[in-house]
């Protein structure tokens, strides 16, 4: 049975990565989150106190570092690891969220980023999340979708999700935290965020978890060799 590519871009915090979960089990794809990649490398970099303005720094600092995504039986989902470790939680830590989009976009860092991806989806069937899956990783994927929700419906999932883990953190911040990434990733000269022009657009703020997933399903069926 033919598998396919399905790539889902967007803006922070708009549900990518529950869609995209939900769709790979329910095709028996994998899941790929593009983000927590960057969010790795963001994290040996402050961990390792490496100044990522420096070129020389930067390319010593990418040759250190090694990432898998590892499947965990438990949580039914795969898992980042930063050279051997499991880093899948703490990436989500605002501290990461911080700098991650300056990292990101550095051309070195997406280009070892970009390579896995690429590795990754060479047998098909996954379904990846990020901000240029669409028009720079897989330009070629069979379904495309570019997400999108009401700001103020962004923050306060975000809040949620952040509050449960550490319930010091205030909206104001994320507020400031979601602004300030979808500014930079939408501004950077490689690979900004944008919808693909063959993309088909999907915003979340007035439906259900169920009812965005049954419309991307049916564009899922739509293609040809997808038998759910
Ligand atoms: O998806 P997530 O919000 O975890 O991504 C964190 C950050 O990683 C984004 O704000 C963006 O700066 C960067 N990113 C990227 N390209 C991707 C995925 C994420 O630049 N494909």
């Amino acid at each position: 049975m033919k598998k396919i590519i399905i790539t889902i871009d967007g803006w922070s915090s708009c549900g990518k990565s529950t869609l995209a979960k939900a769709m790979a089990k329910a095709l028996n794809y994998v899941y790929v989150d593009s983000g927590a990649m960057y969010r790795a490398i963001t994290l040996y970099f402050l961990r390792n106190h490496v100044d990522w303005t420096d070129k020389k720094e930067v390319n010593k600092a990418m040759k250190d570092i090694s990432l898998e995504f590892v499947f965990n039986e438990k949580s039914q989902q795969s898992e980042i690891y930063l050279n051997g470790e499991n880093v899948e939680y703490v990436i989500r830590d605002l501290v990461v969220a911080e700098k991650v989009s300056e990292v990101a976009t550095i051309k070195e860092v997406r280009e070892a980023a970009v390579a896995i991806q690429k590795e990754i989806g060479k047998g098909r069937g996954i379904v990846m999340d990020g901000r240029d899956i669409g028009t720079v990783v897989f330009p070629d994927a069979e379904l495309k979708i570019f997400m999108t929700a009401d700001n103020a419906v962004r923050v306060e999932r975000r809040f949620k999700e952040l509050y449960e883990k550490n319930p010091n953190v205030t909206i104001e911040e994320i507020k400031a935290n979601l602004e300030m990434r979808d500014y930079i990733d939408s501004h950077r000269e490689i690979s900004p965020l944008k919808k693909a022009d063959d993309a088909l657009v999907l915003d979340n703020t007035n439906i259900t978890e169920k009812e965005q997933f049954h419309k991307a399903m049916k564009w899922a069926k739509e293609r040809k060799g997808v038998v759910v």
